[in-house]
């Protein structure tokens, strides 16, 4: 397949959709990483403000306390719990309750409930339902004891759990390792009405602040959470992943829409607008794709290219819209004769493709033939007519190394196989035509003679031989055809114009080879003449794809006025299919020929339907009966009557015959006998080259 059409099957088929989803999870995460990260500033700004204002109550506890050392009478003290240490870190002085840990030296990174860890490891795995509120009070702490650290504060922690309080002071107590029940009890709470639950959650923990002389007081603090606090916490936290959640839902149904769309656009993409069914981009991509996953059988496959002959002549008597219905039934057709595993697409126009899988040769050609069978009565009305080229994947490299590699196929290339083989198909019947090594020969052929015929006319690489013509009664020489052949340095021998010109005229240089032989005819019978010999008129043929040139009568006189030869020298010969073009062209083109004095003449009379008609309008000199008439001769006398009147019907239309192909000598006597002019044939004499010509030519002193 061509890179650009690959390229855009892939991205319609896969690219896309692995972005979007690449592009959602990308989103995703970002939105929740967004989030989260905004949850988490605001909960350590709370914290932060929260560790500050107990730092500095601290500091007014140590302030209030100096003054109470200073002047005992004046102030009672400080009441909190505190411990007031020397330089040496040993406690001198004690008020309250000690729960400090002090043994912990003040390093903690982090801040623990104290000897819960071990006990809270132990629980999870007895109270499994309280896993996640242990781990939230103990992953609370932990941040608490971050953000102290980072605050520059000395904290010790203290020998007490946690503390959970609820609002109406009734005090759930959390001793451990009851933690969990304390905190399930809360939450049952929460579900009361009744109860009030504004209570909060108090971590204790002991700040060390300096006094003076090296002396510090650790005063006990905590980090108090009310609910409050908490329900807003929880609320954003809440708001968080339900927006998350949202926009996640928004993407994914975003997702699927787009999916959905790729698919219609898909559909859109592969639908053939014509018939409704599939189109070539759908054929090219799923036959391929077919063919891959069946690398490992043993079936054979065949691509074909199906052509609805009559359709635009349909069209025209019609209408598009009618011809456009034929083709869809066309398809559904060719759609009810597919079996698993077997495709087909309209292509384009008249052209449809199929994938089939066959055994055999001429079972495959006998099903294609009962499918166009079928086809051909798709309208009770009209009959149609199908071409089918068949193009048996592997078949070229089947018959000298073995099986194809299905995963290999370039069906772009399999169906232009295909129609290489329906291009042969000639006659407006339907017909089946399969590709083969021969064609590929002829491919190259016509591929060679493209690229060297320029090259090969400089090099006057072409000949002119020269086929006389004999009067049958008197033997003697009356006229000679020019025949062209090619003598190629890259081939033996000569290489015959069945060969080349039928490519010639396809691709259009046949004028300059209508006009090199003419120019070379002109120029040696011009020649032989000043040479003295016994010039007779020499034919040369004129393709009838000069016949649409206003001016060929024109170019024909100056091409042999060039050569300065007399022009009744000089006799055209047109091909009977010449005489399908446009008749009054031709007509005009014939009368001015004849006007500046050469002799024209029909070539292959006989060989194709509209001679009869074509003598009765159009002023020729000489009438070619075809080699045809005498090549088969069947004896049984029929091809003798058609000749013997044709010559009476040219004699009375004051035309003379030449029969062309006469190889017997009871032919030559025959034709004799009946009075035909001419004989062009091996009998006599084949096309030779021009010297040997020229020595079949009598001199005017002989
Ligand atoms: P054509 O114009 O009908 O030429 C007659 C062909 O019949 C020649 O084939 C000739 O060699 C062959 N022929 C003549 N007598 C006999 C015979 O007794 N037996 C057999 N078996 N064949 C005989 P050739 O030379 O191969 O040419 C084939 C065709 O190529 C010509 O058919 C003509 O259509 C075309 N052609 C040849 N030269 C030219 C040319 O210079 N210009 C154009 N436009 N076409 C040419
Ligand atoms: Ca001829
Ligand atoms: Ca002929």
């Amino acid at each position: 397949m061509a890179n650009i059409k690959e390229e855009k099957l892939r991205s319609l088929k896969h690219s896309n959709i692995a972005a979007s989803i690449a592009g959602l999870i990308t989103l995703g995460v970002i939105i929740f990483v967004a989030f989260a990260s905004m949850l988490s500033v605001f909960a350590v700004y709370i914290m932060d403000a929260k560790v500050r204002d107990e730092y500095n109550r601290v500091s007014q506890v140590a302030e209030l306390y100096l003054i109470s050392e200073a002047d005992p009478g004046a102030s009672r003290g400080p009441a909190d719990d505190y411990i007031i240490t020397d330089e040496a870190g040993k406690i001198i002085k004690e008020h309250g309750t000690n729960t400090c840990d002090l043994a912990s030296g003040g390093k903690m990174d982090v801040l623990e409930i104290a000897g819960a860890v071990d006990a809270v490891e132990a629980q999870l795995s007895e109270d499994a339902t309280e896993i996640s509120d242990i781990k939230d009070i103990y992953d609370l702490n932990d941040g608490i004891a971050q953000r102290i650290r980072e605050n520059g504060i000395t904290v010790y922690p203290d020998t007490r759990y946690p503390i959970i309080k609820t609002g109406k002071g009734g005090r759930v107590s959390p001793d451990f390792p009851g933690l969990g029940s304390a905190l399930r009890a809360l939450a049952d709470q929460a579900d009361d009405e009744s109860v009030d639950v504004t209570g909060y959650i108090r971590l204790p923990y002991w700040i060390e602040v300096p006094l003076s002389s090296g002396m510090h007081m650790v005063c006990k603090a905590s980090f108090d959470m009310n609910y409050r606090e908490l329900t807003i916490l929880g609320t954003l936290l809440v708001i968080v992943v339900i927006i998350s959640i949202a926009l996640l839902v928004f993407m994914i149904v975003f997702l699927c829409r787009n999916l959905k769309n790729r698919k219609r656009m898909q559909e859109v993409f592969f639908m053939d607008e014509i018939t409704g069914g599939h189109n070539w981009m759908w054929f090219l991509s799923n036959a391929e794709e077919e063919l891959k996953k069946k690398s490992n059988s043993d079936n054979r496959y065949a691509v074909l290219d199906i052509v609805f002959v009559n359709y635009r002549n349909f069209c025209v008597c019609h209408s598009v819209a009618e011809g456009e219905e034929m083709l869809r039934l066309v398809g559904d057709k060719i759609e009810e004769h597919l079996q698993k595993g077997e495709l087909y697409a309209h292509h384009s126009a008249a052209h449809f493709a199929a994938l089939l899988i066959y055994t055999d040769t001429a079972s495959l050609e006998e099903r294609i033939r009962k499918m166009t069978a079928d086809m051909e009565k798709v309208n009770s009305d009209h009959k149609f007519n199908f071409w089918v080229g068949v193009d048996r994947i592997g078949i070229l490299s089947d018959e000298n190394s073995g099986k194809v590699n299905l995963k290999d196929v370039d069906i772009e290339h399999e169906y232009n196989n295909a129609g290489a083989a329906r291009a042969s198909i000639t006659g407006d019947d339907s017909a089946i035509a399969f590709f083969d090594a021969k064609m590929v020969e002829e491919q190259k052929w016509i591929d060679t003679i493209n690229e060297n015929q320029e090259k090969a006319l400089a090099n006057e690489e072409f000949l002119v031989y020269y086929q006389p013509k004999y009067d049958p009664r008197t033997n003697t020489l009356k006229g000679a055809e020019a025949l062209i052949r090619w003598k190629s340095p890259a081939h033996d021998g000569l290489i015959p114009p069945g060969r080349f010109i039928p490519i010639f005229e396809k691709n259009g240089f046949i004028t300059e080879i209508d006009h090199y032989m003419l120019g070379h005819v002109a120029r040696d019978q011009k020649e032989w003449l000043d040479k003295g010999y016994s010039c007779v008129p020499v034919s040369v043929n004129v393709s009838r794809a000069h016949f649409i040139e206003d001016d060929l009568a024109e170019q024909i006189r100056d091409i042999v006025d060039r050569e300065g030869t007399p022009h009744d020298l000089i006799e055209i010969e047109l091909t009977e299919s010449a005489f399908f073009d446009d008749k009054n062209a031709l007509i005009t083109t014939i009368k001015k020929l004849k006007g500046y004095g050469f002799t024209v003449s029909m070539d292959d009379f006989g060989s194709g339907y509209s001679s009869l008609n074509s003598l009765k309008e159009i002023p020729l000199d000489v009438l070619k009966l075809d080699a045809d008439f005498f090549r088969n001769d069947s004896g049984d006398g029929r091809d003798r009557i058609i000749v013997s009147e044709a010559i009476n019907l040219a004699r009375k239309l004051s035309m003379r015959t030449v029969a062309e192909g006469v190889e017997e000598k009871d032919q030559v006597d025959f034709l004799a006998k009946e009075g035909c002019d001419m004989i062009q044939g091996y009998y006599f004499a084949k096309p030779m080259p021009k010297e040997e010509y020229a020595g079949k030519m009598g001199t005017s002193d002989m």
